[in-house]
């Protein structure tokens, strides 16, 4: 089977006439509306399916557990002949274990030795725990009352057969694979994985160089960093290299890259600079919405359709490279995957910090929570530092209309793992 779901509009970034800044809900409610999966549906089997989105719900071929059976060792029969008090029951010649089903009937006011697992036998409805009785021969003493099916697991008591198992849209891990072998599923319908192509900008960029780097070269930051990042959040993540800031260069790159990926992420050049050439050639050859965001660290993101492929161009900085990333194109990515919107779980925490901040923009300070619960943030809020990145732990998330943190208030704290890194 391979379903092609449609392309987003050219128009799907396109914000209404005078829209300026924009707050960071709603330029995320703005991308949870215009987004849908793209990718198309394929059938493999559920044991190589970890990491992959479920696009449609699977049935239980089978119910679990497929017989209603015995959850301990002990003794089995038939609740109606139990009273309170001491209860003696003569034992059956034979045992009933798991695999091995004992084939006869169970008379009533008699009892049987049954192992974890094993289907009741015919006559049995109740199971006592071995340590709750005494043995002598061919004879069982234990203390009653006991409820009706105590000790057993009923059939389909987990999930019946013909039930839904878990819903489209899930992503698989390895207990969905348990669960799914566990009713008799060994193939599921999963969205083709979502192949991200990234893209470097910028004529200063080089990467891994084999000649000594002139001064005013730096090395790529950004593409190395979000390569594993998009790995991690389980899409195909393609290396589309570096591009000088060229518009021909660029159109080129663009055009091969749509031909073979189905989203674009660039970082560098995404403004209306002289050298910022993604907001220059998707302009003329494309489309691009430039989001002005209140959020600091991060210029306006573009984001533009070129050949039917969405583009999300990043800031150059790499820390906002980065925020913008697992902030904007992390929810994004998700939604186009199939495995619709994502939110990351937070925190409160105490701060070990003080700040002040100006009111109308978001902020997503690097941050490090330590082992004593508190929660400091990096020296220095320099979009270039990129150390600061690799010393945090994760972002403090600081609303729009705040303006003062003081020590010892709680303040939220977003873990680089809430990020799925
Ligand atoms: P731009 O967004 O192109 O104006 O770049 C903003 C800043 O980020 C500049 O200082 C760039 O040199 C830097 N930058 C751009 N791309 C990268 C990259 N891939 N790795 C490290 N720094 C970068
Ligand atoms: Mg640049």
């Amino acid at each position: 089977m391979s379903l092609k779901p449609p392309k987003l509009t050219d128009d799907c970034f396109a914000l209404p006439r005078g829209v300026t800044w924009i707050p960071v809900n709603e330029a995320l409610d703005r991308l949870k509306k215009s987004l849908h999966p793209i990718t198309e549906i394929e059938k493999i089997s559920t044991n190589i399916a970890e990491g992959r989105i479920l696009a449609l719900s699977p049935i239980a071929t089978r119910s679990s557990p497929p017989m209603t059976n015995s959850a301990v060792d002990g003794f089995g029969f038939a609740h109606s002949c139990i009273k309170s008090g001491p209860q003696i029951l003569p034992l059956t010649k034979g045992i009933a274990a798991a695999g091995l089903p004992y084939e006869g009937t169970v008379k009533l006011g008699s009892a049987i030795k049954i192992l974890t697992g094993a289907i009741l036998p015919q006559g049995v409805d109740t199971v006592i725990l071995s340590e709750d009785t005494n043995i002598d021969n061919d004879i069982v003493a234990f203390n009653g009352p006991l409820k009706l099916g105590s000790n057993t697991r009923l059939k389909g008591e987990d999930i019946p057969k013909g039930n839904k198992v878990i819903d489209a849209g899930l992503p698989i891990r390895s207990t969905e694979i348990g669960l799914l072998n566990s009713v008799g599923v060994f193939s599921i319908s999963v969205y083709k994985k979502l192949k991200v192509g990234i893209l470097s900008t910028g004529n200063e960029i080089i990467y891994n160089s084999q000649s000594p780097p002139l001064p005013h070269q730096i090395f790529d930051a950004n593409k190395p960093m979000l390569l594993p990042i998009i790995r991690k959040w389980g899409f195909e993540a393609i290396d589309l290299g570096h591009v000088d800031d060229n518009e021909q260069t660029l159109l080129k790159k663009l055009i091969s890259a749509s031909e073979k990926v189905d989203v674009i992420i660039t970082s560098g050049g995404a403004s209306a600079g002289q050298e910022d050439y993604i907001s220059k050639v998707l302009n003329k050859y494309g489309s691009i919405s430039s989001w002005r965001v209140a959020i600091k660290p991060g210029r306006p993101i573009a984001m533009g359709i070129f050949k039917g492929t969405p583009i999300f161009g990043l800031p150059g900085n790499p820390v906002a490279a980065f925020v913008c990333s697992v902030i904007f194109a992390r929810p994004a990515l998700y939604c186009l995957s199939g495995a619709g919107w994502v939110e990351p779980q937070k925190f409160l925490v105490p701060a070990n910090f003080t700040k002040q901040k100006k009111p109308g923009r978001r902020e997503l300070l690097r941050a490090n929570l330590n082992q004593d619960n508190l929660v400091n943030i990096f020296k220095s809020e320099g979009s270039g530092r990129i150390s600061g990145l690799s010393w945090a732990n994760g972002l403090v998330d600081l609303p729009s209309e705040l303006t003062t943190v003081s020590r010892g208030e709680l303040v939220t704290f977003i873990p680089y793992s809430s990020f799925g890194i």
